[in-house]
């Protein structure tokens, strides 16, 4: 066989399309978008300093590249969930803070000490174990969170109150930072963010002269009151709209694409996928997508009318050929069918790549039709996506 027989499709009916020399999924991800978007961030927050939250794989976009970019960028400070992040992001930002939101948990030690990892501090637990490492490891930073009326982590109010004006507090247990979360922060009408922005002013109060954090990327647009010295944006970054607000300035960061598999008629009164849920209600044009939710497209987005185990009203869509084109019958694990009737003839080809989302459909419309927040799109990214990262800024 010649070599260049290898490289091509030669049967007549293929010969329209490329070979599939690139993979069936695809997922751009624009790190000049997401360092804008922290710059942006940044004026937002205006005097408070701030972070870059790169949790869950930095929201599943990849925590090398996006630390890197960001940390390139400036950042200085980053929140991680678990510590084993931290150890991924340390070659990336040597610099930099590293926070770790779930605390230090014994046998968790070597991280902390080995990758020079802040812990938060966030129960009397944590508290008293803290304490002892400090004294058997030498001295190190830690942040310490209060729970303002999130009750996920934190120490409660009084008790945070208590240990500021403990005079015997070792000074292993003076935080470098001290924070909140708010529970509301992307509802701007909600009263319990100004009972927290209360709550959390006793706390930066008694812990004078230490840094304090309260605002997630939700309530930086709350307005300066609520930036304190640190704010700490995560699906801002990521081009995810975090409050109801209309005006909504982030970026897109990532483009999910499918090739198309397979272009099929099917004729008025015929069913389409599991359940023969979708019935075709005039002669349709199908384009069959490879991706599903073992991609983390999830099956949620099915058809409209689709039942699943809950009802789904709206449906998903994706965007091809300058249009939008709806889901038909249920997401499967590895192929989703859209309709295509409505397109010109020949506007969709095999081997072609349907946006799932990005610059025309954003996470937070795929979300919508999933019955969930961008956050959980963005995170579910599955693992079969060939990742492109762009890094040249616009
Ligand atoms: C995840 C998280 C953030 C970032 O939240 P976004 O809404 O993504 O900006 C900030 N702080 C804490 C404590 C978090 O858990």
């Amino acid at each position: 066989m010649r070599e260049e027989d290898e490289m091509t499709f030669s049967t007549d009916e293929t010969s329209e399309f490329e070979a599939f020399d690139t993979a069936a999924l695809r997922l751009t991800v624009d790190l000049a978008a997401i360092v804008d978007n922290w710059r942006t961030m940044a004026r937002l927050s205006g005097k408070a300093r701030t972070a870059a939250v790169v949790k869950a794989d930095a929201y599943g976009l990849g925590i090398e590249d996006v630390g890197q970019a960001l940390y390139h960028a400036g950042a200085r400070d980053f929140f991680v969930a678990v510590p084993s992040e931290g150890v991924s992001l340390r070659p990336y930002a040597p610099e930099a803070r590293i926070f770790v939101l779930s605390g230090i948990w014994p046998g968790q030690e070597g991280y902390f000490f080995g990758h020079d990892l802040v812990p938060v501090i966030a129960s009397e637990q944590q508290v008293a174990f803290w304490t002892g490492c400090v004294a058997e490891n030498g001295d190190h930073p830690c942040a310490l969170q209060v729970d303002t009326g999130f009750n996920r982590l934190g120490l409660p109010l009084d008790d945070a109150l208590e240990l500021a004006q403990d005079s015997s507090r070792p000074a292993s247990l003076s935080p470098v930072l001290v924070m909140s979360h708010l529970a509301c922060g992307d509802d701007p009408m909600s009263p319990m963010n100004r009972l927290q922005l209360e709550s959390f002013h006793k706390v930066s109060a008694a812990f004078e002269g230490i840094e304090s954090s309260l605002s997630a990327s939700a309530g930086i647009f709350l307005g300066s009151a609520y930036h304190f010295d640190l704010t700490r944006p995560g699906i801002g970054l990521y081009g995810g709209q975090a409050s109801t607000i209309a005006t909504h300035p982030m970026r897109p960061a990532a483009i999910a694409e499918a090739r198309i598999l397979q272009i099929r008629e099917a004729s008025i009164g015929e069913t389409v996928s599991y359940g023969g849920m979708h019935k075709v209600d005039r002669d349709s044009r199908l384009a069959v997508a490879s991706v599903g939710y073992a991609d983390g497209y999830m099956r949620n987005l099915s058809g409209a009318g689709v039942p699943l185990r809950d009802t789904v009203e709206a449906g998903g869509f994706g965007f091809i050929a300058g249009h939008r084109v709806p889901i038909v019958g249920r997401v499967t694990m590895d192929l989703t069918i859209f309709d295509i009737t409505e397109l010109p003839e020949n506007a969709v080809r095999v081997g072609d790549y349907i946006e799932l989302f990005g610059r025309n459909i954003t996470i937070d419309e795929v979300a919508r039709a999933a019955g969930t927040i961008g956050y959980e799109i963005l995170t579910g990214i599955g693992l079969r996506y060939e990742r492109n990262y762009q890094v040249e800024v616009e």
